[in-house]
Order: structure tokens, then sequence, then C-alpha cells
């Protein structure tokens, strides 16, 4: 065990306080309501945490008003250097960030690492960032005058975020955001929200100036002060899909722009010459990784033609391997859910698969650590059909689906009618198939042979239908799009010589 690791232990009898942090400061919340934050993998509460009113989220949007006046002034090489020294401490402290997600969200401690690994991709990014403002120029656009394009901030920016990426992905947002010269306040989950605070630390540290970035917890409170706070210009979301919408047609209706990134059904196709080994430990990995808590986590396999029973039995073989229990312990792969609700929730499904009439392969609830921890074990459904809640429901939990398709055709047609289209993969050893197969398929963000297409930090992370309200993917070069507005300047420095008065309308031939 690391000694970061260690300390956690330590830590964990203490009821911990967490509060909002504003102006470069911790500041306890005066609300009076506040949420409880539990050590999942023990299934006790450790920590409580403050909810944000209304003043307290003005008081955070009036502080980074102030800060931003100098910040935007900030120039580009300056900023560019304190990306470096952000992505510097992150990388040093990529330890303590991990832990805390072990600690409050229960993913292993691994897989904790590659979060804030990723997340740090994002901030090596935002490090190009004079060169991802470069304008356009057109010299002698008309005869004497040069037109070209600025890009500005926008503002005061939010995020909201979820609690299966605590880090990553509020790394998503404020990187990009801040690097274009907004001043950010980040909501992020109530269930984990410690990372948030030791990011603020650790900007600061950076140099960072002081309220360009703040913390505010809370709940639907602090979410809908947000939406309606009119010194607020851009709102990032990330959560479930109900959410998701209500974020983007109230925050859009109050004037902003807003992304608002939803749930999802990812679904992975399985044609009859793919590589079934490769495929089933893909399924694995991708179904189980973070206990199924992934936004791109495969929740539905489709298998074509007749390979289901060798599927189903390369994928049983693998089940018992699978290592679940505490994340602070190196040799686990899986730790427990969020909450004993959402476990319970995501288990019940095992139990309205069966009585729909799909065959219950692996029930997790007979293999989960015993102890308070809110574990399940592996679960796998099989011949699971579209009409059972399995499958119409994203369940966001290591339950697997396994669907059987006829044909191909088949296959596409469910992923194309399903409400999300977030990610989706493809397993052959045909390259024609999986051309095709990305050409038709109706989601955002599409693997082949890959089974957690996540986009690189140079692309942008979207998806389509009901996976994402709003026009712009997060993150890449959409993610500087949506925090920046664009001008354009037409600019004429004539020889005075030629000075006239012309009514008509400016003509560029
Ligand atoms: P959630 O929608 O419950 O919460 C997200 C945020 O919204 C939190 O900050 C929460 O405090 C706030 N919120 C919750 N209820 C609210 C309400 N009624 N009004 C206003 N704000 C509210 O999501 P979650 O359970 O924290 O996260 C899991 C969900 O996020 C899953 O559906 C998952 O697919 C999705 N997710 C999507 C992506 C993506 O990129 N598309 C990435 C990660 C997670």
């Amino acid at each position: 065990m690391t000694e970061v690791l260690e300390k956690q232990q330590e830590r964990g009898t203490e009821l911990g306080r967490i509060s909002h942090w504003i102006g470069g400061q911790s500041v306890a919340g005066e609300s009076g309501r506040s949420g409880p934050v539990y050590n999942p993998a023990r299934g006790v509460r450790t920590k409580e945490v403050d909810f944000a009113s209304v003043e307290e989220i003005d008081r955070a949007v009036q502080t980074a008003k102030e800060a931003l006046v100098s910040w935007r002034q900030v120039s580009l090489s300056r900023r560019q250097e304190l990306f470096f020294r952000i992505r510097e401490l992150f990388h040093q402290r990529r330890e303590d960030l991990a832990a805390l997600l072990t600690e409050e969200h229960g993913k292993v401690f691994s897989d904790a690492l590659g979060e804030v690994q990723r997340g740090l991709e994002v901030i090596e990014y935002a490090c190009g960032i004079p060169t991802l403002l470069k304008g356009d120029f057109s010299e002698q656009a008309s005869t004497g005058i040069d037109v070209y394009s600025i890009r500005q901030p926008m503002g005061v920016v939010a995020g909201i975020t979820p609690f299966n990426f605590p880090a990553m992905v509020p790394m998503w947002m404020w990187a990009p955001a801040l690097a274009c010269g907004n001043a950010f306040i980040l909501k992020p989950s109530e269930k984990d929200p410690s990372a948030s605070v030791l990011t603020a630390e650790l900007l600061q540290e950076a140099g960072l100036p002081d309220g360009v970035f703040n913390v505010v917890h809370g709940d639907k409170v602090a979410v809908d002060a947000i939406l309606e706070h009119p010194d607020i210009a851009a709102v990032s979301f990330v959560g479930s899909t109900p959410i998701a919408r209500y974020i983007y047609s109230t925050g859009t209706a109050n004037g902003k722009r807003v992304q608002a990134l939803g749930g999802a059904k990812n679904h992975m196709i399985v044609l009859p010459d793919a590589d079934l080994d490769m495929a089933a430990d893909a399924a694995v990995s991708a179904a189980y990784g973070s206990a199924g808590e992934r936004c791109m986590a495969i929740s539905a396999v489709v298998t074509v033609g007749d390979i289901g029973d060798q599927f189903i039995a390369a994928v049983k073989e693998r089940l018992p391997k699978v290592k679940v229990g505490p994340g602070t312990e190196p040799d686990n792969e899986m730790g427990p859910l969020i909450t004993r609700e959402h476990r319970d929730k995501v288990a019940s499904y095992l139990d309205s698969g069966k009585e729909q009439g799909a065959e219950v392969v692996a029930d997790g609830r007979e293999t989960a650590p015993d102890g308070d921890g809110f574990f399940l074990g592996v679960s796998l459904l099989d011949k699971v059909t579209p009409e059972m809640d399995a499958y119409k429901d994203e369940i966001f939990g290591p339950v697997l689906s396994v669907v059987r398709a006829g044909t191909y055709d088949e296959a596409i047609k469910l992923v194309n009618e399903n409400q999300y289209g977030n990610g989706v993969a493809i397993f052959t050893r045909d390259g024609g198939a999986a051309r095709q197969f990305q050409h038709e398929v109706e989601v955002g963000m599409v693997g082949v042979n890959v089974p957690i297409p996540v986009p690189v930090a140079y692309y942008s992370f979207g998806g389509w239908k009901g996976s994402l309200f709003g026009d712009s993917h997060i993150y890449g070069p959409e993610g500087i799009n949506f925090y920046t507005r664009g001008k354009v300047v037409t600019s004429r420095w004539p020889d005075p010589a030629t000075s006239k008065v012309d009514l008509g309308f400016p003509q560029t031939r």
C-alpha cells in the first residue's frame, strides 16, 4: 500500500467537513444545509459536505467576476507558463488525488490513477493555448482593408459534474476554460467532493490568482442558482440524461451557452468473425471496470449469428478471476458502488431481468465481499431483449447484458434505435464491415476493436441523441470554441489623401 493510501486509512475514523472554496480560501457554508459523504468500501459516513445557498453562489460569482478583470489581461505566454506549472504539480500530486477518489468514490487505486492521468492529458492540451487561440488573418481582403478573427473568453463560466469521475470530468472543463481566460465556478458532485477542493489548493499553489477558480458544493439549490445567475455566461454539465436535459433547457432559457452531456447505454457488437477471446477480455474489462460506473462502460454486448453460446462461455470463464474488494488493496480490480441505494437499484435489474425472461448467468449478490461496503459482484444476464428494463435503462453498475442478434443489420438497428448515443464498439476481423459500421452507426464515439473509445485530449468528447444536449462536445478543439466567443475585425489604415464620403454599402471588390 502506498504512503498516501496508508494516511487515508488512518484518517478514516474522523468525520471531516468539506467546505466551499471562494476567493482562494476555504469558506465554511452558512446555509445550515449539508450532505453525507461515504467511504463506500466500508459503508460508513466519513464526511459532511456543506450545501451552498443562492447567496453563497452569488458570492462566488461576484468573486470570480472581480478576479476576471485582471485574469483576462494575462498574456498568453504567462497563461501557458502557468499551465506548465499546473501540469507538473498535478502530476506530482496524482497519488493524493487518486487516493481521494478511492476513498470517496470507491474505484480501485490503479483505476483512480488512470482517471487522473486522462485528466492530465487535457491539462497538457491546454498548455498549447497560444497556438489554440490563434486567429485567421486576411490581408487586403478589400483594397487597403485587412480582416482578422480573434477569440475572447466568455467571462465567468460554471461546471456541474457527476460522481463517477470526480477529478477528470472537472479537468475536462476547468483546464480549457481557465486557459482561455475565463474565471470558473465548479459545482462538483456532492457524493465525492474532496478532489475538487484539492484541485483548488493545487491551482493556487501553482500560481493561479485567487478568485479565478472557485468551488461551491451543493444540490439542486446551488445548481439552479448557477443556471439563473445573470453573470454566468456559460455552463458545462456532465451527468444523467434527465438532469442534462433540464440543465440545457433552463440554462439556455436564461441566455447561457450550455453543453450538457448525459447518460449512456453503450453497445459492443461482436461479429461472427471476431477473435472471441479478445472480445471476451474487452467486454469483461469494459463492463466491470470502475464497477460499471463509467459513462463509456459497455452495458450490452450484441452477439451476431450463432456465436452467443461461445461468447457467454468465454465471459463466464473470466468472471471468477475478477477480484472485487476495497480499492485500497492493490490486487483488487473492482471496488464498491457509490451508495447503498444505488447498489440495491443496480442489483434489482437481476430480478427484473429474470422475471422478464433473461437468464441470470452470474448474480453478483452471491459473490459480493462480506461487510457493510456497497459491493455487488460481477453480474451477467444472457438472452436479454430490447423490451426488458435491463436493456432499456442505463443501470450504471457491474451488470452486463448479452443480446443475441441474428444479423449485422439487426445489431445496428438496435444501436441506432437506442435513446442514447454515447459510445459503441465493434469487434471484427473484417475491415470492410468495421468501416461500414463506423459510417452508419448513430453514436458519437466509435471503437473498432477498442471497447472504451474515449477520444484523446486533442479530439473532443461527446455523444449523440440523449447523451448530449447542445452543439458542443467537451474538451479538445470544441472545448476551446465553447469557452470563447469569436470576434472578427475589419480594419483599414487609410492614406488620408484617399478619404471621401461614400454612402453606398461597403463593397469588397
Ligand atoms: P446526476 O445527473 O445525478 O448528477 C450530476 C450533477 O447534477 C451533480 O453535480 C448533482 O449534484 C447535480 N444534480 C443532481 N440532481 C439534480 C437536480 N434535480 N437538479 C439539479 N442538479 C442536480 O449524475 P451522477 O449520478 O452524479 O452521475 C452519473 C451519470 O452521469 C450517469 O448517467 C452517467 O452516464 C453520466 N455521465 C455522463 C458522462 C458523459 O460524458 N456523457 C460522463 C460521466 C458521467
